[in-house]
């Protein structure tokens, strides 16, 4: 197993970058980095083996997608505009038919 000192550049799963990004060694447990600081944005995490954390499901935002999903219908059909509905025909005024004597 290879060994890490301080200030060694390592690869690992940036929680801020939301990808792998290059890390340095900040703190070594025998010989294994213990805890890094991120490049790219400066942010001191723990050694993460490059492993991203399980997702965070929060069930009020789940619940907020849900609605979203439920209210985007693929079979919905946009009426293209200038198409007389029959509900607008309906409201236009009748021809009265006069009687003649
Ligand atoms: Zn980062």
């Amino acid at each position: 197993m290879r060994e890490h000192r301080l200030g060694d550049d390592i690869d690992d799963f940036c929680v801020r970058c939301k990808r792998v990004m290059n890390h340095s060694v900040v703190s070594v447990i025998d010989s294994q980095p213990a805890k890094l600081r991120c490049r790219t944005c400066q942010s001191d995490h723990d050694f993460r083996h490059e492993q991203a954390p399980p997702p965070k499901v929060d069930p009020r935002k789940q619940a907020l997608f849900n609605d979203v999903l439920k209210t985007v219908d693929p079979t919905a059909v946009i009426e293209p505009a200038g198409v007389e509905t029959p509900a607008a025909a309906a409201t236009k005024p009748k021809a009265k038919s006069k009687a003649r004597k």
